[in-house]
């Protein structure tokens, strides 16, 4: 069936039209014919066999005569000659997934961008973000489409994949005979980045909510239109694929939907040796065939013995033989952190002030949060000199008495230089309640210099965190060369907590290796790295990443109330050093 082929070439058509200035009503006579054809109920190979194209609503003579003869040879003249006509970079671009002849015309009018390659370049040279109502998302999910168009990998950043996937979930859970929806794939499993999109619905007529999906503002370009699946690009270029089952099937497709492929097919063959076979449409006794389960996930996995696992865990990474004994991990939740322990604010390269900051903490109801900007040595963002850290002190003492609701401690985020020594001298780290050690420059050592390097700064008895241990940025940057294992032993040993950093693209530590943080015997300390007051709700990348490896309240250093978490530190309880301090 050629209905989505044929309505593709129509929209590309009008996209050609719309560039190059003609009539308006000539580019929406293409568009509706295109729309007509994706909601067709039969294939239009058979309409156009009976001869019957033009009654098809909204295609008249001259379209029909196109439609005959593009599937009669796998090509239209008419086509050929309009790309031709068209500065055939700009038809390039339009093969991005979400770029439509107003994006297109405008890369190149204001731009000069006449190829994918010059636009992928302006995007990662954010030269876009310049534009009109073009924005730093936009500019990523361009980057992702150029990606997949090619076939490379294309993925996103969780923080962007996650809000843009919970706005549409929201959506279709309002839509029409929808009755319940989730998200699925990756997304739910919290990785680090996402490829396509995945959301699951129920309803009794599926055709009927893909129809409405595929139908939304939201929705830029439709890539797929069928009875019980729609996938569509958004504005900033993410693809969403809505799959629609029935009500009884909804917890098995959960399931099946939701991965991952190595869970899936340890699950499965799990449950053949109990006599059972599981697919995406339910639990079947194998001896009868008989449906057993499917409504719900729980009852999916408790058929075949197991508890329901959090789909952090469902990598096949001992989770099942966990759930079999019973012996999952009481993972880590947002609501079990008790305050965040790295931000910046406009005393370095923070973009709100101290007041702003401790504002937001106050708000997500934090009991005590950390002021922690950069050191001397980071001069291009102001890092604190010795003056500043006691102005910057006298402003946490006042700030202390105006909100007895939450205690604001004085930290730094100190550099770790080149030969594992730090920016401050100890009798000034000494004076801070909270010190992150981080590594910001000269990433390019061997792994040896790295190694001692590093574990310089973790034993060094002033640290109490190794901020971002490993420095990748996704996408950007690899990790340092380092042996992280020596890293996780030495602060298990002193008890150094190691970051899972919340920032999108680093998210670092990576799950796996948070997973030995805590095996070890380490801590580690979830935080924003907020520059905003708006990114204090990153933390929640953070307690996924944290889930994905296997992190439970009792390893959070964050997790720890006030009073235990100062006596870890070692630091006194009562603020009243502020003022001897300052
Ligand atoms: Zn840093
Ligand atoms: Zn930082």
């Amino acid at each position: 069936m050629k209905n989505a082929e044929a309505a593709e070439l129509l929209q590309n058509i009008a996209d050609m039209l719309e560039i190059k200035g003609e009539s308006p009503f000539r580019v929406r006579a293409y568009r509706e014919a295109a729309r007509a054809i994706e909601t067709l109920a039969e294939p239009i190979e058979a309409v156009a066999e009976r001869d019957e194209l033009e009654e098809i609503p909204g295609v008249g003579e001259s379209i029909a005569a196109k439609l005959a003869e593009y599937l009669e040879t796998g090509t239209l003249a008419y086509y050929e000659d309009l790309r031709e006509q068209v500065r055939p970079g700009l038809a390039e671009l339009l093969e991005v997934p979400g770029i439509g002849p107003k994006k297109a015309k405008l890369f190149y009018e204001q731009l000069g961008i006449d190829s994918i390659e010059k636009l992928e370049k302006a995007a990662r040279e954010h030269k876009l973000r310049t534009l009109p109502r073009i924005g730093p998302k936009t500019e990523e999910g361009i980057l992702n489409a150029i990606e997949r168009l090619r076939g490379r990998s294309g993925r996103t950043p969780l923080g962007i994949a996650l809000p843009a996937a919970r706005e549409f979930l929201e959506i279709v859970r309002g839509l029409k005979d929808v009755r319940q929806a989730d998200l699925a794939g990756s997304l739910r499993r919290g990785r680090d980045t996402i490829g396509d999109l995945d959301l699951l619905a129920s309803s009794d007529d599926p055709a009927r909510v893909v129809d409405q999906f595929v139908a939304l503002p939201g929705a830029k370009s439709i890539l797929a239109h069928g009875p019980t699946k729609g996938t569509i690009v958004t504005a900033e270029h993410l693809q969403i694929d809505l799959r629609v089952v029935k009500p009884e099937e909804y917890g098995a497709a959960l399931q099946y939907f939701t991965g991952s492929k190595a869970h899936n097919i340890h699950l499965r063959a799990l449950a053949e040796a109990a006599g059972y076979k599981v697919n995406e449409y339910g639990v079947f006794r194998t001896s009868d065939d008989r449906r057993v389960a499917g409504e719900t996930e729980k009852g999916v996995y408790q058929t075949v013995g197991l508890e329901w696992i959090p789909p952090e865990l469902r990598e096949d990474q001992g989770e099942i033989e966990a759930a079999a004994s019973g012996d999952l991990p009481d993972l880590v939740e947002l609501a079990d952190i008790r305050g965040d322990l790295h931000l910046h604010t406009d005393w370095s390269d923070g973009r709100d002030s101290l007041e702003q900051m401790v504002e937001a903490a106050r708000a997500r109801g934090y009991e005590y949060v950390v002021i922690s900007d950069h050191s001397v040595s980071m001069g291009f963002v102001h890092g604190l000199t010795l003056e500043r850290i006691q102005e910057q002190r006298g402003r946490i003492v006042e700030l202390n008495e105006r909100y007895p609701d939450i205690r604001i401690l004085h930290g730094t985020e100190v550099n770790i230089r080149a030969d594992g020594s730090l920016d401050y001298e100890d009798e000034v780290l000494a004076e801070f309640d909270v010190v992150t050690a981080s590594v910001h420059s000269g990433m390019g050592m061997d792994r040896e210099r790295m190694t001692r390097r590093i574990l310089r700064a973790v034993r060094n008895p002033h640290v109490d965190i190794l901020g971002h241990p490993t420095g990748r940025i996704l996408g950007k940057r690899e990790p340092y060369e380092v042996d992280l294992q020596a890293v996780i032993r030495a602060a298990a040993e002193s008890g150094t907590a190691l970051e899972i950093n919340a920032q999108p693209d680093r998210l670092d530590l990576k799950d796996t290796d948070a997973r030995l943080v805590a095996e070890a015997g380490a801590m580690v300390a979830i935080n924003s790295d907020a520059h905003s007051v708006e990114q204090l709700g990153l933390l929640e990348y953070g307690i996924a990443t944290a889930r994905r490896g296997w992190i439970e309240r009792k390893h959070v250093l964050n997790a720890l109330p006030l009073e235990q978490l100062l006596r870890r530190l070692g630091r006194p309880t009562t603020p009243a050093r502020y003022a001897l301090a300052a």
